[in-house]
C-alpha cells in the first residue's frame, strides 16, 4: 500500500478528463496530488472528430499528463475499486487518500499513449479518404459532427448517417435538432430516423437497417457515445451513491453526498444541467477552492457552493460553421462558428493547463 507520508494532506483524483485534468493541475503546487488515469494523456474531447480528418490537429489537442502535471504523481492505470480510505488499480497498486476527487466522466477506450492516439488518427483518415460512401451510426453529437467535417472537407463523400432517436442531438432543444438535420441535408447527408442498422450482418458493404433499408458504405463509424465511467463503483460502499444513470449524486458543496472528504466532478455527477466541458471545468475550480480550505483547515461553513450551469451547447458544423443554443436561443451558420469551429477552444483549453496555445 502506498501509505501516506509527510505533513501535506494526499489528494488522489480519479480520471484525466477535462475535470480531472484542471483539478489536479490547480492543486498540484498546494498538497501531494496522484491523478489515476487509464491513459498517458488528456485528450480535449471535442476535437476528435477534426483529428479524424486533419491527424495533425491532434498534436495540440493530445496532451501528455506529464507536460502539464510536473509536480503531481501520474499514475496510469484503470481505478477498479475503492475504500473509504484508499484506492485499488488494475495494476494493483493501492493508494491511500486524505481527499479523493472522482472525475471519471466517460470510459475512454483505445489508444494509451500519445504515439499510439496519432497513428489512430492517421489510420481513420486514411480510411476516410479511400471511402466513396461511408455510413455513420448515431446522431448524438460524435456523430453530428463526424459526419459535419467529413462533408466539409470531403465533400465527394456520400455520407450516411443512421440515428434511432426521433430527432438528432436530443441533449439540445428540438429547434436545434431540427436546424442541425436541415444543415447536414443541405450538404447532401442522407438521415435516416428511427432506425437502427445491425453492423454484423453486412454483406459486400450493404447494411440493412431495422426499417428494411439497404445502405452501401465502404466504410462506418459507430457513433453512439461513450459508457459512464461509474461501473467500477458499483461493488464499492459508493454503489448506493449512484442514481440509476450510474451518476454520482452530489451536495452543493460537489461532495458526494454523505462523505466530507469524497469529491465528484464533471459528467460523473448527478447536478441538473447539460453534461458539457465548460461546466466539467467550472466544477474542477470549485472543488478546488473547496478542497484547498479544508486542506487549510478552515471551517465548513467558508466552502462555495455550485449553482447549475445554463442551457448552453456549441456544436461544430466543419470548419467554419456552426451550431449554438444558448438558453432559449438557436443559432446556426457561420457566427456560432467563429466561436468554435475554428480552433474548437483548444488555446483556451491548453492555457487553462498552464501550457502555450500553440506548440512552438
Ligand atoms: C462530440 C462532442 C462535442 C462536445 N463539444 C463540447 C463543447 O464544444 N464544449 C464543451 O464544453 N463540451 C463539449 N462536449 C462535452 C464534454 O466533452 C464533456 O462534458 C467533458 O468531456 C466531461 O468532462 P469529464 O472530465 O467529466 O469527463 P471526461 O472528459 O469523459 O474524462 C473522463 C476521464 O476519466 C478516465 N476514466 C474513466 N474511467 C476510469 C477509471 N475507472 N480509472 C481511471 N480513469 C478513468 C477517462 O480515461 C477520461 O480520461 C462535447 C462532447 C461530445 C461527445
Amino acid at each position: 500500500m502506498e501509505k501516506l507520508i509527510g505533513e501535506k494532506k494526499r489528494v488522489v483524483v480519479v480520471g484525466g478528463g477535462v475535470a480531472g485534468s484542471l483539478i489536479a493541475k490547480t492543486l498540484q503546487n498546494h498538497t501531494d496530488v496522484f491523478l489515476i488515469d487509464s491513459k498517458e494523456y488528456f485528450e480535449i474531447p471535442w476535437t476528435n472528430l477534426r483529428s479524424m480528418v486533419e491527424p495533425s490537429f491532434a498534436e495540440r489537442t493530445v496532451i501528455n499528463h506529464s507536460d502539464y502535471l510536473p509536480n503531481a504523481h501520474i499514475v496510469t492505470s484503470d481505478a477498479t475499486s475503492i475504500t473509504e480510505t484508499e484506492v485499488v488499480t488494475a495494476q494493483g497498486r493501492v493508494i491511500a487518500y486524505d481527499y479523493l476527487v472522482i472525475a471519471t466522466g466517460h470510459v475512454s477506450a483505445g489508444a494509451f499513449s500519445k504515439t499510439e492516439k496519432l497513428s489512430y488518427y492517421k489510420a481513420e483518415q486514411e480510411k476516410i479518404k479511400s471511402a466513396d460512401s461511408i455510413l455513420i451510426v448515431g446522431g448524438g453529437p460524435t456523430g453530428v459532427e463526424l459526419a459535419a467535417e467529413i462533408v466539409v472537407d470531403f465533400p465527394d463523400k456520400k455520407v450516411t448517417l443512421v440515428h434511432r432517436g426521433s430527432r438528432l442531438m436530443e441533449f439540445i432543444g428540438e429547434k436545434a435538432s431540427k436546424k442541425a438535420l436541415d444543415w447536414l441535408t443541405s450538404k447532401k447527408v442522407e438521415v435516416i430516423m428511427e432506425q437502427s442498422v445491425d453492423l454484423t450482418s453486412a454483406s459486400n458493404g450493404v447494411y440493412e437497417t431495422s426499417g428494411g433499408e439497404k445502405i452501401t458504405a465502404d466504410c462506418y463509424f459507430l457513433c453512439t457515445g461513450s459508457r459512464t465511467g461509474s461501473s467500477w463503483l458499483k461493488e464499492t460502499f459508493l454503489g448506493e451513491s449512484l442514481d440509476i444513470h450510474g451518476r454520482l449524486m452530489v451536495d452543493a458543496k460537489l461532495r458526494v453526498k454523505g462523505y466530507s472528504n469524497i469529491f465528484a466532478i464533471g459528467d460523473i455527477t448527478d447536478i441538473p444541467e447539460i453534461k458539457q466541458g465548460y461546466l466539467a471545468q467550472a466544477h474542477a475550480s470549485l472543488a478546488a477552492k473547496n478542497l484547498k480550505l479544508l486542506i487549510k483547515g478552515e471551517s465548513e461553513k467558508k466552502m462555495y457552493s455550485y449553482k447549475a450551469g445554463p442551457a448552453m451547447a456549441v456544436v461544430s458544423l466543419g470548419r467554419k460553421e456552426g451550431l449554438a443554443q444558448i438558453m432559449c436561443l438557436t443559432i446556426v451558420g457561420r457566427i456560432p462558428g467563429i466561436l468554435k469551429s475554428g480552433d474548437l477552444f483548444v488555446g483556451k483549453t491548453r492555457k487553462a493547463l498552464g501550457l502555450k496555445s500553440t506548440l512552438s
